[in-house]
């Protein structure tokens, strides 16, 4: 961990790291109540899972709410930037038959996919929406494209410096490993592309937070679905829904944030 978090501080000289929004100040109150919401959280036990018709229906429904509310923030978002693609395909991903949501790019194009057993799985439109929010928060957030520029600049980082340690060594006459230049390469761009990702998390949480709120869902009843006592890896041994988004109080905090962010600047509106 110490590792990565100095390969961080070389990577954000770089300027490959760190968030474009500034994530909320937590304060006092979000924080103990995020403290006992995510305790509460933990203990739940019985889980109802939805028929896959009733899961379908709820996930086209807040599919046809939230999606021109996101497209619209990501528009306004990215303005500045040139041809940023804000049309996202999302569809339900049936092939894979696991609890699990996420974005990625399909041949240049956004999509964000969810699965039948995570929509089965969830108990109401609110977390549908607050996990498909948070998918549109990675795109705005350009965190695929960050980890990429990352992972070379990790790559490009180390491979250097074992390079120029190689060579030191060669010229002192000290026997040196000629395999360590390509081994640590790719070294460095694994550590490049896992530093800060919990950062990315709670940047997608923030703009998650927004965007469920403007489609007229509730962020913090959805946040909970993240907060469930789950295991982070499948029986697969493949990282879970919660192996990459790692539940924790921090998480439910900083929705509960950006939450009272917003109803303070609603409660100025209405008294404008
Ligand atoms: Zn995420």
């Amino acid at each position: 961990m110490k590792k990565i978090l100095a390969w961080c501080g070389l990577l954000l000289g770089l300027g490959a790291c760190g968030t474009t929004y500034v994530l909320p100040d937590i304060d006092e109150t979000s924080a103990t109540r995020a403290k006992s919401m995510f305790a509460e959280a933990q203990t739940a036990t019985s889980r109802k899972q939805a028929s896959p018709a009733t899961a379908e229906r709820r996930f086209r429904r807040v599919v046809s709410r939230v999606e021109p509310v996101a497209e619209k923030f990501c528009e306004a978002e990215t303005a500045s930037l040139n041809n940023f693609d804000c049309d996202v395909q999302v569809a339900i991903d049936r092939k894979l038959d696991e609890r699990n949501a996420y974005f990625t790019y399909l041949n240049d194009k956004p999509a964000i996919f969810m699965t039948l057993p995570i929509l089965q799985d969830m108990r109401n439109d609110d977390e549908v929406a607050f996990v498909l929010s948070h998918e549109y928060g990675h795109l705005i957030g350009r965190h695929i494209q960050k980890q990429q520029q990352q992972a070379m600049a990790g790559a490009i980082i180390l491979g250097a410096l074992t390079a120029y340690s190689n060579a030191q060594a060669a010229s002192a006459g000290i026997s040196y490993d000629p395999d360590s230049v390509a081994r640590n390469t790719e070294l460095g761009a694994a550590a490049g592309s896992m530093a800060y990702s919990q950062t990315y998390e709670l940047e997608s949480d923030t703009l998650g937070a927004r965007i469920a709120a403007v489609s007229g869902y509730d962020p913090v009843k959805g946040a909970q679905y993240f907060a469930r006592p789950e295991d982070a890896r499948t029986e697969a041994g493949n990282l879970s829904f919660w192996g990459t988004h790692p539940p924790d109080e921090k998480r439910l905090a900083t929705v509960l944030a950006v939450s009272a962010q917003i109803e303070a600047k609603q409660d100025l509106q209405r008294k404008q």
